[in-house]
């Protein structure tokens, strides 16, 4: 059994553990090689073993043989369009996490508050208008926008966070809905938006100086 596919099953587990997806919904998916293995439709992520990834050719969107009776998950084309697009992305999640969402709604940025945030959120956190998910429209607009990012909030939808293994993906997304509660606590205890966020330079600093120290301190290499 492959151990990013056993990591993949294992963080994906977590997001319905941990309230990043509500219900149904949520994808997360892997690459190895020029093949990627995504969550199928029609499955909870607390019910799945590491078999029932559906493994997909990146470039053709081709199902392997072996598992032409499964359905990969409605957002395959978003993963394999940011594959395609970031060699360097080697997982994916999407979530419903609804801070977030509820956050996102109200036409709030997603500006760092604290320094595990920035180190591990990015420099800057995208939020993208509403656009109908599982449609082609969405996964070309995620892909054009995607280049310098590893978060990226979905308006009325959901997030994505983008990693070098799953485990980082998944904290990236559990960091941000994180942040998002810290940010609706700010707002909400100091309405005329008088909030001390960190500044551009202490972001920078964050991730120029300390971002080594801090994947050392919290996780691991992603
Ligand atoms: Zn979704």
């Amino acid at each position: 059994m492959n151990s990013i596919l056993k990591e993949l099953l294992e963080y994906s587990g977590k997001l319905s553990k941990n309230k990043l997806v509500i219900g149904p919904g949520g994808n997360t998916s892997c690459r190895l090689k020029d093949k990627l293995y995504i969550k199928p439709s029609g499955l909870n992520f607390e019910e799945m073993k590491v078999d029932d990834f559906v493994e997909v050719d990146i470039e053709t969107g081709v199902i392997s043989e072996r598992q032409k009776r499964k359905k990969p998950s409605s957002e395959i084309l978003m993963h394999r369009y940011i594959y395609q697009k970031r060699p360097d992305v080697m997982s994916i999640f999407h979530a419903h996490p609804p801070i977030t969402i509820g956050l996102a709604a109200s036409g709030t940025e997603f500006k760092h508050l604290y320094p595990d945030s920035a180190a591990y959120l990015g420099k800057e956190i995208l939020v993208l208008d509403y656009i109908v998910p599982t449609t082609y429209k969405l996964a070309e607009y995620v892909r054009d926008k995607i280049e310098n990012y590893v978060s990226i909030v979905l308006q009325n939808h959901g997030a994505i966070t983008v990693a070098k293994n799953p485990k980082t993906a998944y904290l990236r997304m559990e960091l941000l809905e994180g942040l998002a509660y810290s940010l609706w606590i700010a707002l909400s205890s100091n309405p005329n938006g008088k909030i001390r966020y960190l500044t551009d330079q202490e972001v920078d600093e964050v991730i120029n100086l300390d971002a080594e120290k801090y994947r050392t301190k919290l996780y691991d290499n992603g």
